[in-house]
């Protein structure tokens, strides 16, 4: 990523934030400061409105996101304002921004409080598995509630591919996908979302490895290398498993996996 950016100072919006009465029924000004970072050579080359952001519209949808999006914390306030312009403006890749309350009711004579906060666009590789009911349907729904979702677009499927399943648990064929997405989420909320979605396609868990309607996993997440109780990344059975491997593969031969340090194709051939 460059570091071209538009900047914006204190854009003054009177809104109802905050945790007292008075801050909900009178409201008070805000002041939100953006730096918002995005490929603009297109724009500097062409000298075109066209393709550039337009700072006016920016800050119109600025001003009424954060009027109409009431929060109680400005932390949770600055979040919102970012992501919803994440999803607003594709050309975005990230958003620093800083919600300044200059009349926060302290009963000291401060300037200003703040918070600063930076939010960004990531590429995730979900793999998609069904075994039970109408598999194709739950891979379909599974797509279009991560692209309604509005925190994330989807931006290439691989083929739905039919597999036998591993482990010692007698079960029906897998069909299996991959699906390249990009988020503004963070990867342990991304992981919230998948296990919304695959709750709501009815899937218990019981058996481990056992049968299920919808089993949506995050194989990649930008190169990020992390392993908590609740979320390993890359996905540490990716490299082990073909039904995962080789459909990642077809959309994104190149995608690469930081800890094998190899592209998904010469990982898909080892494994073969
Ligand atoms: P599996 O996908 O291995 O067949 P489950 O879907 O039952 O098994 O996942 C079990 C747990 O794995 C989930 O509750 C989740 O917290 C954890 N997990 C760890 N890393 C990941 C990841 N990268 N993607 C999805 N789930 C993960
Ligand atoms: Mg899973």
């Amino acid at each position: 990523m460059n570091n071209d950016r538009i900047v914006i100072n204190d854009l003054v919006v009177f809104a109802n934030h905050g945790v007292m009465k008075e801050e909900k029924t009178m409201g008070q000004k805000f002041m939100v400061s953006l730096s918002l970072y995005g490929d603009m050579s297109r724009a500097a080359e062409t000298d075109d409105i066209a393709h550039a952001l337009n700072y006016a519209e920016v800050c119109a949808f600025v001003t009424e996101f954060t009027k109409n999006n009431r929060c109680r914390l400005i932390e949770t306030a600055a979040e919102n304002i970012a992501n919803a312009l994440l999803v607003a403006y594709p050309i975005l890749e990230r958003v620093d921004i800083t919600l300044k309350k200059p009349w926060a009711p302290i009963g000291l004579p401060l300037d200003s409080v703040a918070v600063a906060l930076t939010r960004r666009r990531s590429v995730a590789y979900i793999g998609l598995g069904s075994n039970m009911g109408d598999k194709k349907g739950y891979l379909d729904r599974a797509i279009k509630a991560i692209e309604e979702s509005g925190v994330c677009r989807v931006l290439k499927v691989s083929e739905y591919i039919l597999t036998k399943p591993v482990g010692d648990v007698e079960q029906d064929d897998f069909l299996n996908a991959c699906a390249k997405i990009d988020t503004v989420l963070p990867p342990q909320t991304l992981l919230r979302l998948l296990h919304d979605i695959e709750n709501q396609a009815g899937r218990v868990r019981t058996v481990r490895w056992g049968p299920r309607t919808l089993d949506l996993d995050i194989l990649l997440f930008d190169d990020v290398i992390m392993d908590t109780p609740e979320l390993t990344l890359p996905h540490p059975e990716l490299v082990k498993r073909e039904f995962a491997l080789a459909p990642l593969a077809e959309i994104a031969p190149y995608a690469y996996h930081p800890v094998a340090r190899e592209y998904a194709v010469n990982l898909l051939e080892r494994l073969r």
